[in-house]
C-alpha cells in the first residue's frame, strides 16, 4: 500500500518543551511542601529511558527504521504503567513528561502502579494494518525485558487502539510460549479485555466535570460545552455531556471545527467520523478553526486532543469558565497563572482523564484474576474512585491555598514520596 513513506513535517507549534511544562508545576508543588531536595533529584528525573530501532519492511518492500521509545518515570507505589502513543513528531521529551504525568495520575487515582509512557515515532495515517502490525511487535520484541503484568503494563493513547494491544499482547504471549493477558491492558474483550475501557476516559472527563460543576453549584443541564479533539476521548466526553443535558455547541479534530449555537447532535457526529475518519464535511455547523473554537463563550471547554493548546498567548481569550483536560497537557505551564486570574477552574488531566487507567487497573485485576465484571459494576467503581480521587485532589488545593492543578501534585507526591521513603533507598 505504502508508495513511499515520508515523514511528514512536525505539528509542534510555539509550544514549550512538554517535561519543562511538567516540572515547572512539579517545582512549584515541591516548593510548598518543602519536598526533601534528595527525594525531589530522585523524582525528577525518570528510573529507566530507553529507545530501540524498528525496523520493518514495507509494503513496497523497502525498509525503514522507525524509532520507539519508553521511559519508566517511577515504580515506587507498584509496576509501572502508561500507554503507547503512535505520532510522526514524538520525541523523548514528550515520553518522559508524559510518563511523569503516569506517576502523578496513579498516584492520585489510588492504583498500585507507577508511571510509564512509550511511542513510535511514525504516521500511522500512511501506513497500511500490515505495516502497522510489523512495527508493533517488533516494538513489543525489543521491549521483552521492560514489559511484564508485574514489570510495565502498556495501554492504548493517540493513534493506537484494541488492535495493536492484541498485537502487543500476542508478540509478548509467544515469547513467553503462554497466554498472558495482564502484559497490556486496553484489549479486545475477547481477549482479555475490560467492559468499559474503550469508554473509560471520556467517561471519567464526564465524571471529573459534574463534580467540578457541582462545587461550583452549575446544574449540567444549564450548561454549554466545547469539545477539542474528536478521538476516543473527546468523542465519548461529548457524548455523555450531551447525556447529562449539557449542550454540545463546538466540537473539533484535526480536520478543523464546528459551532452550532444551537447544539450539536453528537451521536450524528460520531456515526459520520466512524464513516469518514474526520469531521471535515459533516455540516454540523458554522465551521471553525481549533483556535477560534478554543475561544469561544461557553461554560466548559474539555481540550481532548494533545499538548499545549492553550498558551500564553491565547490562555486571556478563553471565555470558558471550567477547563476539564481531556488530553495530557493541552495547558501550558506559563497560561495557568493567567487562566488562574480570570477565576477559570482547570480540573487538570492527571486528576479529569484518569479514568482510562482506572479501568485498566480494572482490566489487570480481572485479568489476575480470571473473572470478569460486567459493565455496571464497571462504572460503578469508577464513579466511586474518580470522585474519592476529585474529593482528595480538591481538600488538598483548598487546604494549602492552591490551584486543583498544584493541589493534584501535591496529593501525588506526598504520596509516592512516602512509598519512597517506606521502600528505602537501595544503595
Ligand atoms: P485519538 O487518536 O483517539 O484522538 C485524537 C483526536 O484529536 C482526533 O480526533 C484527532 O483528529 C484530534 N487532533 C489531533 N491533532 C489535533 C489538533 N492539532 N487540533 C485538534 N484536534 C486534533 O486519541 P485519544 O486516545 O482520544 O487521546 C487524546 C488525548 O487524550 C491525548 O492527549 C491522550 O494522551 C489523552 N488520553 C487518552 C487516554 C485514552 O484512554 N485513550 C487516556 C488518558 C489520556
Amino acid at each position: 500500500m505504502t508508495e513511499q513513506y515520508k515523514e511528514p513535517a512536525p505539528y509542534k507549534k510555539d509550544s514549550e518543551n512538554p517535561f519543562e511544562s511538567m516540572l515547572a508545576r512539579f517545582d512549584k508543588a515541591c516548593e510548598i511542601i518543602n519536598l526533601d531536595e534528595g527525594i525531589y533529584n530522585y523524582l525528577k528525573s525518570p528510573v529507566k529511558q530507553v529507545i530501540v530501532s524498528i525496523p520493518i519492511q514495507l509494503d513496497n518492500g523497502k525498509v525503514v527504521a522507525f524509532e520507539g521509545y519508553r521511559v519508566i518515570h517511577n515504580t515506587a507505589l507498584g509496576p509501572s504503567k502508561g500507554g503507547v502513543r503512535f505520532a510522526h513528531d514524538i520525541d523523548l521529551d514528550e515520553v518522559k513528561a508524559l510518563s511523569a504525568w503516569m506517576t502523578w495520575k496513579c498516584a492520585i487515582a489510588n492504583l498500585p502502579f507507577g508511571g510509564a509512557k512509550g511511542g513510535v515515532k511514525c504516521d500511522p495515517s500512511k501506513l497500511s494494518m500490515s505495516e502497522l502490525e510489523k512495527i508493533t511487535r517488533r516494538y513489543t520484541a525489543n521491549l521483552l525485558e521492560i514489559f511484564g503484568p508485574d514489570n510495565d503494563i502498556p495501554a492504548p493513547d493517540m493513534n493506537t487502539n484494541e488492535q495493536i494491544m492484541a498485537w502487543i499482547m500476542d508478540t509478548y504471549s509467544m515469547h513467553q510460549r503462554k497466554f498472558v493477558t495482564g502484559v497490556v491492558t486496553g484489549k479486545p474483550i475477547i481477549i482479555g479485555g475490560s467492559r468499559g475501557r474503550r469508554e473509560a476516559t471520556g467517561r471519567g472527563v464526564m465524571i471529573a466535570t459534574l463534580a467540578a460543576l457541582k462545587k461550583k453549584g452549575l446544574n449540567p443541564e444549564e450548561t454549554t460545552t466545547v469539545v477539542q479533539g474528536f478521538g476516543n476521548v473527546g468523542s465519548v466526553s461529548a457524548q455523555l455531556m450531551a447525556e447529562q443535558g449539557s449542550k454540545i455547541i463546538a466540537i473539533s479534530d484535526v480536520s478543523g471545527g464546528y459551532y452550532n449555537e444551537s447544539g450539536i447532535n453528537i451521536n450524528k457526529a460520531i456515526e459520520f467520523v466512524q464513516k469518514n475518519k474526520v469531521l471535515e464535511g459533516g455540516n454540523f455547523g458554522e465551521k471553525i478553526s481549533n483556535e477560534e473554537l478554543l475561544e469561544l463563550k461557553c461554560d466548559i471547554l474539555i481540550p481532548a486532543a494533545r499538548e499545549d493548546q492553550i498558551t500564553s498567548q491565547n490562555a486571556s481569550k478563553i471565555k470558558a469558565r471550567l477547563i476539564v483536560e481531556g488530553a495530557n497537557g493541552p495547558t501550558a505551564a506559563d497560561a495557568d497563572q493567567i487562566l488562574t486570574d480570570k477565576g477559570i477552574m482547570v480540573i487538570p488531566d492527571i486528576l479529569a482523564n484518569s479514568g482510562g487507567v482506572i479501568v485498566s487497573y480494572f482490566e489487570w485485576v480481572q485479568n489476575r484474576l480470571g473473572y470478569f465484571w460486567d459493565e455496571a459494576d464497571i462504572n460503578n467503581r469508577l464513579n466511586r474512585m474518580m470522585n474519592e480521587a476529585f474529593e482528595f485532589v480538591y481538600l488538598t488545593a483548598l487546604e494549602k491555598e492552591t490551584s486543583m492543578r498544584i493541589g493534584a501534585y501535591i496529593y501525588a507526591i506526598e504520596k509516592v514520596s512516602t512509598a519512597l521513603k517506606l521502600r528505602g533507598i537501595y544503595s
